[in-house]
């Protein structure tokens, strides 16, 4: 997969590249990163890669005739990549579009600066938008360093054998489970006993559990959307039972403060 970045800020990519298992997979050839200064592209002494806005306002915008250069010129090098303009106005990047985009043979990523591009670049030399939140940065930047990390960890031979993403959050659709290392007891607190027996079948019971119950509290929003397992549901349904037993089995004190009755 071959990333290209254009921004007017290409050594902020730098430390990015040097590190973990970007590096990793750039020195064994499953990434190839590059960052392209637009300023390069710009004409004249200064190399000037903004403008006022027509129809006036405050800020500034990146003007079209540097960023298409740029894109046109990267482009050439990889005719089949789609070119990615970084908005908070774009699509929002999730798990499901990092696996898409994952098995892209390459990507241009476009890393707006001020009030953003040009209208005619969007229009004339973008193929996707993303956004990576409804939130706005300064910058594409850290946008694109987001989505090339997320991207990259799914590239098939990227994670060594002890990583994986299949079981990474949102890769089933549930939150992970619980994770616990040595030593066996932190201040005060116990790993869990069954973590410890060795009985795989049993281990993978409480990991789905606790995945579970991690999504029902943090997340209920992916299971609503979620089609079950025949195990997930028996895990579900014994919940509600364990419930309706403690509500049973409990007697009631107080009164409903809104009814008055108890
Ligand atoms: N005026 C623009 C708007 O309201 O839509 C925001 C411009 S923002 C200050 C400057 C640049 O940061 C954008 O052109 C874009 O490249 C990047 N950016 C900001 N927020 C982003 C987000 N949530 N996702 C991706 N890129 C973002």
């Amino acid at each position: 997969m071959k990333f290209a970045v254009l921004t007017i800020f290409p050594e902020m990519f730098v430390p990015f590249w040097e590190h973990g298992i970007i590096r990793r997979a750039a020195e064994s050839g499953k990434i190839s990163v590059s960052a392209v200064n637009i300023r390069d592209f710009a004409e004249g002494r200064h190399h000037v890669t903004d403008d006022r806005p027509y129809g006036g306002g405050c800020g500034m915008v990146m003007k079209p005739e540097p960023l298409s250069a740029a894109i046109r010129a990267v482009k050439a090098d990889m005719p089949s990549a789609r070119t990615v303009l970084l908005t908070p106005q774009g699509r929002i990047f999730d798990q499901k579009t990092a696996c898409e985009l994952s098995s892209d043979e390459g990507i241009i990523f476009v890393c707006g600066r001020y009030e953003g591009v040009d209208e005619r670049v969007c229009q004339g030399f973008i193929s996707d938008e993303i956004s990576i939140g409804d939130y706005v940065l300064t910058g594409g930047e850290l946008a694109a360093m987001v989505i090339i990390d997320a991207v990259t960890r799914l590239i098939p031979g990227v994670l060594g054998g002890t990583e994986s993403a299949e079981k990474d959050s949102f890769s089933q659709g549930l939150l992970e489970h619980a994770h616990y290392t040595r030593p066996r007891t932190f201040e005060g607190t116990d790993v869990p006993e069954v973590l410890l027996s060795g009985h795989h079948k049993e281990i993978d019971t409480w990991r789905l559990e606790t995945s579970l119950i991690r999504t029902f509290l943090k997340r209920p929003d992916l299971l609503k959307n979620r089609t079950l397992s025949i195990q997930e549901r028996k895990i579900l349904k014994k919940w509600c039972a364990d419930i309706e037993n403690i509500i049973r089995d409990q007697p009631l004190c107080g009164t409903d403060p809104l009814s008055g009755s108890q």
